[in-house]
C-alpha cells in the first residue's frame, strides 16, 4: 500500500515536471516567432490550464502525503509495542542452577559440565527470573545430584538446605 502511494506520486511529480516543460517549451517557441496577439491568447489559456494542472496535482500530493502519513503512524505504533510477555517465573520447586551453584560456592564450568554429562538432573523451560531468562533450573533430584558431586569438593559451602535430601512427599508424588 504504501509502496503504492509512493509510485503514485512518482508519477505526479513527473507529470509536474513534463507540464512544465511544455509550457516553457512554448513560451520560447512563440516569442521566437515574434508572437501575435492570438498565440498570446492562446499561450496564457495554456498556462492558466496550466496552472489548473499544478493545482490539481498539489492537492493530490498533499491528500497522498496525508494518507501517507495516516498509514505510516500506526505501523511505528505497533513497532514500539512489544509482544506481551507470556513467560512465567520460576515454579517455587525449581532454582537456577548458576545461582544454585553460586549458593555454594562452586564453579559454574564444572556443574555445566556434569549437567552436560547427565550427572545432576535438570529441567528444562523458560522462566523469568530478575535480570533475565532462565532456561536450565534444578529440581528436588538435581539438587541432591549437585550435593552429591560437590560436597566433598574443596570450598563447597554448605547452604541453610543441605545436604538437600530429597524429603518422601516429593519423590513419591
Ligand atoms: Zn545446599
Amino acid at each position: 500500500m504504501y509502496k503504492l502511494l509512493a509510485e503514485r506520486l512518482d508519477t505526479l511529480e513527473n507529470t509536474i515536471q513534463d507540464v512544465s516543460h511544455e509550457s516553457s517549451g512554448t513560451l520560447t517557441e512563440i516569442y521566437a516567432s515574434s508572437a501575435s496577439r492570438s498565440d498570446l491568447a492562446e499561450l496564457e489559456t495554456r498556462l492558466n490550464s496550466t496552472e489548473g494542472l499544478l493545482a490539481k496535482a498539489l492537492e493530490r500530493i498533499d491528500a497522498l502525503e496525508a494518507q501517507v502519513t495516516l498509514l505510516q503512524a500506526p505501523r511505528r505504533a505497533t513497532k514500539a509495542q512489544k509482544p506481551p510477555d507470556t513467560t512465567e517465573a520460576l515454579p517455587q520447586g525449581l532454582i537456577a542452577w548458576r545461582a544454585f551453584a553460586n549458593l555454594h560456592m562452586c564453579s559454574q564450568t564444572t556443574t555445566g559440565r556434569y549437567i552436560e554429562q547427565g550427572m545432576i538432573h535438570i529441567v528444562r523451560g523458560k522462566w523469568k527470573i530478575d535480570n533475565g531468562y532462565v532456561k536450565e533450573a534444578l529440581d528436588a533430584a538435581g539438587r541432591r545430584d549437585f550435593w552429591v558431586q560437590f560436597h566433598t569438593n574443596k570450598g563447597f559451602t554448605s547452604c541453610d538446605d543441605c545436604p538437600h535430601e530429597i524429603p518422601p512427599s516429593e519423590s513419591t508424588s
